[in-house]
């Protein structure tokens, strides 16, 4: 049997958390040609959207870029320029505060691929993805 460390399962997500100045990230005022540029070069399939003081405002993914440009019967790749990312961003998703507990994430994470960190003043901190607490997982499972 398994016997998950109490420090892992006590832990809170902080010492699992990719600190903002190693995400990437779009402004809501940005086109989503500049935001599908981004996700196509990193490889990310979702990124935060934040404002000018760095504070969480949504997040954009690709599919719903393609989805917004999609016309009758072709893309409309020439809208890219002119939407805006906070017309089309998603603005309803979880988001945990730095001392969130690591038990709390994981429920999140089980439907969502990362959550978006923020302070008590709502300013970016990070994110927390799925494969971070993964990795720990399965160094408690086999340590
Ligand atoms: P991963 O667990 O590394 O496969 O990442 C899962 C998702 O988290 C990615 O598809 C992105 O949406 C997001 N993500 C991970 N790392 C970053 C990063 N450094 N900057 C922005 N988004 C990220």
């Amino acid at each position: 049997m398994v016997i998950l460390s109490n420090e892992f399962i006590e832990a809170t997500i902080m010492e699992y958390m990719i600190p903002s100045e190693k995400v990437a990230h779009v402004q809501g005022g940005n086109s989503l040609e500049h935001a599908l540029l981004l996700l196509t070069k990193s490889g990310y399939s979702s990124i935060p959207v934040l404002d000018s003081k760095f504070r969480f405002k949504g997040l954009i993914g690709s599919s719903a870029i393609t989805d917004s440009i999609l016309g009758l019967e072709r893309f409309e790749f020439e809208k890219l320029e002119t939407i805006k990312v906070e017309e089309v961003m998603k603005s309803t998703v979880p988001i945990v505060k730095t001392d969130t507990a690591l038990k709390k994430a994981i429920s999140l994470l089980v439907d969502h691929p990362f959550l978006c960190v923020v302070n008590e003043e709502e300013y970016f901190e990070g994110i927390v993805t799925r494969r971070s607490i993964l990795k720990q997982l399965n160094r408690e499972i086999y340590k």
